[in-house]
């Protein structure tokens, strides 16, 4: 068998196409306002690409560019005026931030209205009690790229490879609320590739360079890579190796052009539906 590939740069292409289409009748722009907190490169390029799709999609807001000696009371400052300026729908904090700032504070100081990083504690509650939340926008794009590609996502098996807060505990949350059966695994679990070859969707989010070989999916499965990687020589892998995989999957992503699209697009819809919730039934307005 050889796996149909999930193309997520084409999905989110034509999704934020739709977006920006349906922003041009809003009769508002939505804004995003970005803060990157020093000069990390990875960062750096994120917060660029970020602010490039919504300037695209037609959204107003811009980034702000903090030194890395910006003190924790000073940014959150920054975000308390945020939350109170009404041009502003969302707002997100690129992490990592430097080590003398407290990540969970930034965080939690964030107008959960406007969180569109789903990462705030009250739209993670939300999300994990079945209530509408901003959810977080990596985990999102997965499910996207699940119901875009028609996998059967009810009453199936599905593990997820990693328990972080940002990935896989959300993805684990959202299948869950899908009707999937989930397997949350992480590094205590025991004899991961049997885990693995018993699911019918399998979702890697761990960080280990084709962790993942192609003997542990089972025929049909779909695959979605979430892991970022670099090589030695400077190009990217996934936590799957794909060849391998690709012969045994129903389905899967590639990296890059995967799942990593789908997190920018992601974003954006965030945005329009924080506008939308904020700005009241006039939002709608074509
Ligand atoms: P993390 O380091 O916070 O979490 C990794 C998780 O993997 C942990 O829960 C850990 O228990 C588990 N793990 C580690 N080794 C393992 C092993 N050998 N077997 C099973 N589980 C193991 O990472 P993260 O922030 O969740 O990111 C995971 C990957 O996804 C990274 O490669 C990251 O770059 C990528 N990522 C991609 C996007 C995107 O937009 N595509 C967004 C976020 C993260």
């Amino acid at each position: 068998m050889s796996a149909r590939i999930i193309d997520g740069k084409a999905i989110a292409a034509a999704r934020r196409e739709r977006l920006a289409a349906e922003v041009a009748t809003l009769g508002f722009r939505p804004g995003l306002a970005v803060i990157l907190v020093g000069d990390d490169p990875a960062s750096s390029v994120y917060v660029r690409n970020k602010q490039k799709a919504a300037v695209k999609a037609g959204f107003a807001g811009g980034t702000e560019r903090l030194p890395a000696e910006t003190s924790e009371a000073a940014l959150l400052a920054r975000i308390a005026a945020l939350n109170a300026d009404p041009e502003v729908d969302g707002i997100l904090v690129q992490l990592p931030l430097p080590a003398h700032i407290r990540t969970q504070a930034v965080i939690e100081a964030i107008d959960p209205a406007k969180d569109v990083d789903g990462f705030h504690p009250i739209n993670v509650g939300r999300l994990v009690t079945g209530q509408p939340s901003l959810v977080a926008c990596t985990p999102k794009g997965v499910m996207t790229l699940l119901a875009e590609a028609g996998v059967p996502v009810p009453g199936a098996r599905a593990i997820v490879l990693g328990r972080s807060t940002i990935v896989g505990r959300p993805v684990a949350a959202l299948l869950t609320l899908a009707d999937a059966t989930v397997t949350l695994a992480h590094s205590r679990t025991r004899d991961l590739a049997a885990e693995c070859r018993r699911a019918e969707i399998v979702i890697a989010a761990v960080g280990r360079p084709e962790l993942v070989r192609g003997d542990w999916i089972a025929p049909g499965a779909a695959v979605i890579d979430v892991g970022i990687n670099r090589r030695p020589d400077g190009t990217l892998t996934g936590d799957v190796a794909f060849g391998e995989a690709s012969a045994h999957a129903g389905w899967i992503t590639p990296v890059p052009g995967g799942v990593g699209p789908m997190t920018i697009a992601t974003l954006l819809e965030n945005t329009l539906s924080a506008a939308r919730a904020r700005r009241g039934k006039g939002a709608r307005a074509a």
